[in-house]
C-alpha cells in the first residue's frame, strides 16, 4: 500500500490548442481511476491513479479527493503534503491558487483558499479547552537557493533538521494567521513579492518552486502539552526538458540547474521505490534543496498527495505522458523505504502498453 495518493488532472484545451487544426485531445477517459494516453506516435498507453480528474473536473473535487483528508490530518498534529507537477501551462497554479488567490469566486477557489477555509473551520467546531494557532510561510526555491516570500532580504534560507520538528526552514518569516481573511491577504502578498523577485531576478515563475507552509499549533491546556502539524502546500517548477524551452545560451543553463532538483526529486523517487532487499541504501534526499525539504513528505513521516497536470492535447503529448510515468513511479513509493522494483515488462497488450514504474524510470532519469 503507497503512502503517497497520486492523481491525474487534464485541464481544457486551452484556446492555442483548440484554434490549431492539428491539435486533438489525446486521452480517453475508461473511469474515474483510468485512462488511455494516445501519444504522438499513435502509440496507446493505459494508465491507473488513485483519481483521474479530466477537463469538467471541479476544483472542489480535486480538494475533496486530494487534500481534504491530509488537511484535516495536519489539523490533528500530523504532517502532510500536496505536491503540484507538470509542464509550465498544464494547470498547477490554477489547481493551488485558482485563477487569482483573492478575487475568486467560490466555485474556482484552488487548494490554498479551500486548504485556509478548513483549516479555520476545524477550529471553529473543535474543543474550546484546546488554543489553536495557525502560522504561515511562503518560500521559494530558484537556482537552488531558499527566499523567503514574506521578507525579500531573506534571499539565502538554511534547512535544518530537528530530531523532534523534523526539516525546518531557518530564519524563515512565519506569520499568525486568525481568520480566513488574513491567511489569504498573507498569501496574497507572499505571491506579489514572488513577482517583484521575479522582475528584479529576471525570471519566470514557472523556473521555480513554491512552497507554502502552514503550521497549526493546538495547546492541550488540560494535558498540558503541545501538538504541531506541518502542512506543505508545493506548486513545483515546471517539468519541461530545457532543450525544449527553446531557450539558449545561460538562460538553458539556468533551465538545467532547475530541472536537477527535479531530478533529484525523480532519484529521491527511485530510491524509495526500488531497494535491494534486506540491504541498507542510501535516499539522495541532500542532491538538491528540493528534496531536502520534502523528506519528511517523501520518506514516511507525513502523508503526501501528488497532482500530474497535464494538457489534453497533442501537442503537448510528449511533456504529458513524462508527467504521467513520473506519477507512475510515485505511485510505487512505499511508507517502508525497502520496497523493491516488480519484475513486471512492458508487455503490449491488446494494442495497449500498461505503463509500469520500470517503463518510467527508464524516461524519468
Ligand atoms: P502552470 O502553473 O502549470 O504553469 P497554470 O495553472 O498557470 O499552469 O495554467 C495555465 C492556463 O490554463 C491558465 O490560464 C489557467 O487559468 C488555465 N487552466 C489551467 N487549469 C485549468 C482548469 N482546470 N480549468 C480551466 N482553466 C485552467
Ligand atoms: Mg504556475
Amino acid at each position: 500500500m503507497s503512502n503517497i495518493t497520486v492523481c491525474a488532472r487534464f485541464r481544457p484545451l486551452s484556446s492555442k490548442e483548440r484554434s490549431n487544426h492539428g491539435d486533438s485531445v489525446c486521452i480517453h477517459g475508461i473511469d474515474n481511476e483510468s485512462f488511455i494516453f494516445k501519444d504522438d506516435k499513435e502509440e496507446n498507453f493505459k494508465f491507473g491513479f488513485d483519481r483521474v480528474f479530466y477537463e469538467k473536473s471541479e476544483q472542489a473535487e480535486v480538494f475533496e479527493f486530494l487534500a481534504l483528508p491530509i488537511v484535516r490530518d495536519a489539523f490533528n498534529g500530523m504532517n502532510g503534503t500536496v505536491i503540484t507537477y507538470g509542464q509550465t501551462g498544464a494547470g498547477k497554479t490554477f489547481s493551488m491558487e485558482g485563477p487569482s488567490i483573492l478575487a475568486c469566486d467560490e466555485q474556482k477557489k484552488g487548494l490554498l483558499q479551500r486548504t485556509v477555509d478548513e483549516l479555520f473551520d476545524c477550529m471553529k467546531y473543535s474543543d474550546a479547552s484546546v488554543k489553536f494557532t495557525i502560522k504561515l510561510s511562503m518560500v521559494e526555491i530558484y537556482m537552488e537557493k531558499v527566499r523567503d516570500l514574506f521578507d525579500l532580504s531573506r534571499d539565502n534560507i538554511q534547512i535544518k533538521e530537528s530530531r523532534v520538528q523534523g526539516i525546518l526552514l531557518s530564519g524563515a518569516t512565519e506569520i499568525y494567521v486568525f481568520n480566513s481573511a488574513e491567511a489569504l491577504q498573507s498569501l496574497a502578498s507572499g505571491i506579489s513579492n514572488r513577482a517583484v523577485g521575479e522582475t528584479q531576478m529576471n525570471m519566470a515563475s514557472s523556473r521555480s518552486h513554491c512552497i507554502y507552509i502552514f503550521t497549526v499549533q493546538q495547546e492541550l491546556t488540560k494535558e498540558k502539552r503541545v501538538k504541531a502539524g506541518k502542512l506543505l502546500l508545493v506548486d513545483l517548477a515546471g517539468s519541461e526538458k530545457a532543450e525544449k524551452t527553446g531557450a539558449e545560451g545561460k538562460v538553458l543553463e539556468e533551465a538545467k540547474t532547475i530541472n536537477k532538483s527535479l531530478s533529484a526529486l525523480g532519484n529521491v523517487i527511485n530510491a524509495l521505490t526500488c531497494g535491494s532487499p534486506g540491504k541498507a541504501f542510501h535516499i539522495p534526499y541532500r542532491d538538491s534543496k528540493l528534496t531536502r525539504i520534502l523528506q519528511d513528505a517523501l520518506g514516511g513521516n507525513s502523508k503526501t498527495a501528488l497532482l500530474c497536470c497535464c494538457s489534453p492535447s497533442t501537442s503537448n503529448s510528449a511533456e504529458s505522458l513524462s508527467t504521467l510515468r513520473f506519477g507512475t513511479r510515485a505511485k510505487h513509493i512505499n511508507a517502508s523505504p525497502h520496497a523493491h522494483c516488480s519484475e513486471e515488462s512492458n508487455a503490449k497488450k491488446h494494442g495497449v502498453y500498461e505503463a509500469t514504474k520500470d517503463e518510467s524510470m527508464e524516461r524519468i532519469l
